[in-house]
C-alpha cells in the first residue's frame, strides 16, 4: 500500500496536482475480513466492494471502524434497498432506472457517480458519452440523489498509456456536465488515471495481491 501511495503522489507531482485530491479506495472483493481490518489499521479509510451479498457477509466483522463504503459493481434494482444500508457512495449508476430506484428508496441524499462505457464495450454496462447530457439532467432532477461525478472502467490494455484517451474523454465529459469528481483507475492503470484527473482510484490487486480468476 505504501508503494501505491507513493505512485499516486508521483503521478500527482507529474501533473501538478496534490495527493490530497485523490481518494484511494481499497477494493476488497474476494478479500477476507481480517485482511480488510489490517488495511484499515494501516491507514485505509475507503473500502470498495462490487457485490451486495459479499459486503453484507463481511461488513459486520468490520462494523466497529469508521470507514466509507463504496459500491463499485453493477447493482440490480431489487438490491437497492440492501445496498443503501451497506454503502455510503454508489459509483456504478449505469441506468436511469437504477437512479430512480435509488432515489425512491433513499432516506437522505445519496452521493452517486454515473458510470460511463467510454469505449462502448459490449460486455460493460454504463452510459454512452452521447447519452450523458440527458442522463445527468434527468438524475439531477431526482430527489435524494447527489450526482457527484463520472466513473469508468477502462479496457484492460497491455500498456496503461493506451487507457489515457479514455480517461481524458471522461474528464472532458465531466467538465461539460459541470461535475467535479472522477472515479477512474485500477491496479493496471491508476497512475495514468491520476495524471488525467482521477479524484477516486479503485485499487484491489496492487494492495492485496493477485486475485484468483
Ligand atoms: C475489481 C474492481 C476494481 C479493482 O481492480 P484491481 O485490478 O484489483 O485493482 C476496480 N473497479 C471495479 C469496478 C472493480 O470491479
Amino acid at each position: 500500500m505504501r508503494v501505491v501511495r507513493e505512485r499516486i503522489a508521483a503521478a500527482c507531482a507529474r501533473s501538478g496536482r496534490s495527493p490530497s485530491e485523490v481518494t484511494l479506495i481499497a477494493v476488497t472483493k474476494g478479500v477476507a475480513a481480517e485482511a480488510i481490518r489490517k488495511a484499515i489499521d494501516s491507514g485505509i479509510t475507503d473500502i470498495g466492494e462490487n457485490r451486495v451479498q459479499e459486503t453484507a457477509d463481511k461488513r459486520p466483522s468490520v462494523a466497529d471502524v469508521d470507514v466509507t463504503w463504496h459500491m463499485i459493481g453493477h447493482l440490480q434494482t431489487n438490491k437497492v434497498k440492501a445496498a443503501l444500508s451497506l454503502f455510503d457512495i454508489i459509483h456504478s449508476v449505469d441506468s436511469l432506472r437504477l437512479a430512480e430506484a435509488i432515489s425512491s428508496r433513499a432516506l437522505s441524499n445519496v452521493p452517486v457517480f454515473v458510470e460511463v462505457n467510454v469505449s462502448q464495450e459490449p460486455t460493460k454496462t454504463g452510459f454512452a458519452l452521447e447519452q450523458l447530457p440527458d442522463a445527468v439532467r434527468a438524475m439531477r432532477a431526482l430527489p435524494n440523489l447527489d450526482v457527484r461525478g463520472l466513473m469508468t472502467v477502462a479496457p484492460l490494455f497491455e500498456r496503461s498509456e493506451d487507457a489515457r484517451p479514455i480517461f481524458r474523454r471522461l474528464r472532458e465529459a465531466a467538465h461539460e456536465a459541470g461535475l467535479g469528481q472522477l472515479s477512474m483507475g485500477m491496479t493496471s492503470d491508476y497512475e495514468t488515471a491520476v495524471e488525467e484527473g482521477a479524484t477516486h482510484v479503485r485499487i484491489g490487486q496492487a494492495i492485496f495481491g493477485e486475485r484468483p480468476a
